[in-house]
């Protein structure tokens, strides 16, 4: 039936269909919809502090298959529904109880921040008033509001006037515009060629971006997005503290030169995700400088150091990066999603510029109506500039950079501990707030101080050994640590974000791990 013949049922204007009950009871706008709201916001909240924000330990210990037999048997498209008390019960009992508690001291794993206060708060103003980003007449104050955060933003890495900006979802969608945006240019100013209509120019297949072997994965994973492919990105060894070797990056541009490729950005890492290490930026900026090359930082974790006075330092050469990607949901506490992408010249944007007649009409550029989702790889959007907006002005900069100066000491105090604890191994000196580190075996060389020079079959002991103290300690929830592996090698990490966090946890943490790791010692040697 199409909309007219559906029309033509009804006889009289005032003979129109009937709102159905979900109409005043499930949204806001009438008495009924209001008091609805007051009461699921009430619930929700309490269910979080009773079942969540309360709990013992950061995680109940659930396995993956015990999960999947009891959600499986959740409803999901009931035909009727019931009321949000039972519903949120539900959630409560099946969903909140085996989730992971950001809030706990003892959840150190991730870059996986628990979110400020504040900021919970500009969540629900978020999703409640539903403003979508992509047009003005969607998000009137929202639009203006972003613009702002932008701008500050920029001020914040010393950008200069003309800089611009948007938010994203994190550092993946940062890193995608960044290099979107490098590749076009490159290929505008070199070729001659406008990709955005034309597609990628014949010499696409030699082009190459650099960054070092600690790299994010998403520089990877753009380059394949962008139609370059993986084999684009040219890693480049890092030194002993796991930033970009300098000697190594000026080889292999000679030697993509010498081989006729066409190398186009250079990727710093402000912060690696492992290490928190952060790439010589002012060297890679002369780098970038000397070739006429895009310079990318992606600073989804370091550049939360831009609002401490005391960590700003460590970003040095940042405000030359071409673009740069900064993530507000790790170091700077905020709910998932919140990512900004700053670009130094806000010009640069007219490789992405799209006007639609739905939305963003040319003679409203004209006019100087925001128009941010020329600015975006999406269309509909989230307000989500609102979140560290509250956040900031409810903390002030001191309060949160008070948070990221503390967890970042807290690393340096663990790295001390873990190297006075023969049963430790630090595979490198903490520059942010994140620890690498082994639980190193008594009986399969700790007297090597490295098990890195370890012949292959304790190699294999100690990656058996420190993937299985992760394991068991996940599956015990008392400690949520991560694992990753240094030199091909398994190892531990923590990384310290949450400012409830105190030493003698991590203590306990360590000595956690080292009860694991001598049980499996001791069970490896059995069975050897
Ligand atoms: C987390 C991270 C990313 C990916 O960002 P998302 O916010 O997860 O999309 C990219 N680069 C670095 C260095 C990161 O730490």
């Amino acid at each position: 039936m199409t909309g007219n013949e559906l029309a033509g049922q009804y006889r009289s204007e005032t003979d129109g269909p009937t709102p159905p009950p979900a109409a005043s009871s499930a949204f806001l706008g009438d008495p009924d919809g209001n008091a609805a709201y007051e009461h699921a916001i009430d619930r929700a909240r309490k269910r979080l502090l009773e079942s969540f924000a309360t709990a013992e330990d950061p995680y109940a210990g659930t396995d993956h298959e015990a999960l999947r037999e009891r959600i499986d048997e959740l409803a999901v498209f009931p035909d009727e529904g019931e009321s949000i008390e039972a519903v949120l019960e539900t959630v409560a009992d099946e969903v909140l109880a085996d989730s992971v508690r950001v809030h706990d001291p003892g959840c150190v794993a991730h870059l996986h921040c628990p979110p400020a206060i504040p900021a919970l708060a500009a969540e629900l103003l978020v999703s409640g008033t539903n403003q979508s980003m992509d047009s003005f007449d969607q998000a009137p104050a929202a639009s203006v509001l972003e613009e702002r955060v932008v701008d500050a933003c920029c001020d914040l890495f010393d950008y200069p006037t003309g800089a611009d900006g948007v938010f994203t979802g994190g550092g993946t969608e940062s890193n995608v515009l960044g290099l979107l945006l490098a590749r076009d240019w490159y290929c505008e100013t070199r070729f001659d060629r406008t990709v955005q209509t034309a597609g990628l120019p014949p010499a696409a297949s030699d082009l190459r971006l650099l960054c070092s072997d600690a790299a994010h994965f998403t520089a990877k994973q753009a380059a394949h997005h962008l139609g370059l492919g993986e084999d684009a990105v040219v890693s480049v060894p890092t030194d002993g503290d796991r930033r970009i070797d300098l000697g190594a990056l000026d080889s292999t541009l000679e030697r993509l030169e010498a081989e006729g490729r066409h190398p186009f950005a250079i990727v710093g890492t402000a912060g690696t995700t492992d290490f928190g290490s952060i790439d010589p930026l002012e060297a890679l900026a002369d780098r970038a400088a000397e070739r006429d090359l895009w310079f990318h930082v992606d600073a989804a974790y370091g550049g939360a150091c831009a609002i401490s006075d005391r960590l700003r330092p460590k970003l040095a050469g940042i405000d030359r990066a071409d673009s740069i990607a900064v993530d507000f949901h790790k170091l700077f506490y905020q709910p998932i999603g919140c990512g900004a992408f700053l670009l130094r010249d806000g010009n640069r944007y007219r490789f992405l510029e799209r006007n639609a007649a739905y939305l963003n009409p040319e003679r409203d550029d004209a006019a100087g109506v925001p128009n941010l989702v020329s600015k975006s790889t999406r269309t509909t959007r989230r307000f989500d500039a609102l979140k560290p907006f509250v956040t900031f002005n409810a903390l002030g900069r001191t309060g949160v950079a008070d948070c990221v100066e503390y967890v970042c000491e807290l690393a340096d105090a663990v790295a001390a501990e873990i190297r006075t604890e023969p049963a430790l191994e630090l595979c490198c000196e903490p520059e942010l707030s994140a620890v690498v580190f082994r639980y190193r075996p008594d009986r399969l060389g700790r007297s090597n101080r490295s098990s890195e020079q370890v012949d292959p079959d304790t190699s294999t002991a100690v990656d058996r050994i420190n993937r299985s103290i992760r394991d068991e300690l996940l599956a015990d929830g008392e400690v949520v640590l991560a694992r990753t592996e240094v030199d091909g090698t398994a190892a531990l990490k923590v990384t310290l974000l949450n400012p409830r966090t105190t030493r003698s946890d991590l203590r306990e943490a360590l000595e956690a791990v080292i009860d694991r790791g001598e049980a499996l010692e001791h069970e490896l040697g059995d069975s050897a």
